[in-house]
């Protein structure tokens, strides 16, 4: 699952490539859309709202696109070569005059009516990087259900979104909790911290290249992926262990000093296999 700063470059780069020019080619190579052709028709905007990309496009439609753990969207100059994977990964192609966008491995694509967007994103969370952020509800989101563990209510784009699981754990240290606690054991003072850090973490990277949480010059996270090398701040090798629900388990890094409360005990069975690139974009 990408963060919502992957999804927010990306949104950014479509929009630059393509806002306000009229597409000169369209080229969906999924099934259902293979022979819907939308060049003449001038794109008007692409906006992130939490994980998902919404392109509009004249006469009232949107193009619904999700990046998944795979997927990217790359923008090339017309007549460039396009590097972003081999053709057959290719999902979309969206080209004006002078600029080539191309989604690469998208689990998801989809046209729809731009007054049928609420169906994709109606359900979701205020956004974190989005016009909507509300950052009480967004906390009252989180703490609804007391028993649920901290780590799976913040990756819950119902809750809030843009989340996702890089930030998950870092969240969790820079709250100095781990992500097993049940939240409605998070003390009040760091939930009162909660919504400011999450924006706070997304903005800050919102345009960086490589994600940054510890402002140190030579380390840009402070657990995730960094097991079982030493926590920056006390020197405790960070561990790490799946957290989920069986049907979908995620590798989660946490340091066992710098953070109070329940977690797996050492030596207990992953299945996780550390895949998840660091790089955003
Ligand atoms: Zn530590």
């Amino acid at each position: 699952m990408p963060e919502g700063d992957t999804v927010w470059q990306a949104a950014r780069r479509l929009h630059e490539a393509l806002a306000g020019k009229p597409l000169t080619r369209s080229d969906f190579r999924v099934p259902k859309y293979a022979t819907v052709d939308l060049a003449g028709r001038r794109v008007l905007s692409t906006i992130p709202r939490g994980k998902h990309l919404l392109t509009r496009i004249e006469g009232g439609l949107t193009l619904h696109t999700h990046l998944r753990m795979e997927g990217a969207w790359k923008v090339f100059d017309a007549g460039e070569r396009w590097r972003g994977g081999p053709a057959y990964q290719i999902r979309a192609v969206l080209a004006t005059s002078d600029r080539t966008a191309v989604g690469y491995r998208l689990p998801v694509v989809e046209l729809l009516r731009t007054t049928e967007e609420e169906r994709i994103v109606g359900h979701l969370g205020p956004d974190l990087l989005g016009p909507d952020w509300d950052p009480g509800r967004a906390l009252a989101n989180v703490l609804a259900d007391p028993g649920r563990q901290l780590g799976e209510a913040l990756l819950d784009q119902r809750n809030l979104a843009g989340i996702g699981n890089v930030y998950k754990s870092e969240l969790c240290f820079l709250l100095g909790v781990t992500p097993w606690l049940p939240a409605g054991a998070l003390p009040a003072d760091r939930a009162e911290k909660l919504p400011g850090l999450a924006k706070r973490l997304l903005e800050a990277n919102r345009d960086r290249p490589v994600r940054q949480t510890t402002g140190l010059p030579r380390y840009d996270l402070f657990v995730y992926g960094r097991a079982p090398r030493p926590c920056l701040r006390c020197h405790t090798p960070v561990r790490v262990a799946d957290q989920g629900d069986g049907s979908q388990e995620r590798p989660t890094y946490w340091c066992p000093t710098c953070q109070t409360g329940p977690a797996p005990a050492p030596g207990s069975p992953q299945r996780w296999r550390d895949k998840y690139p660091r790089r955003a974009g």
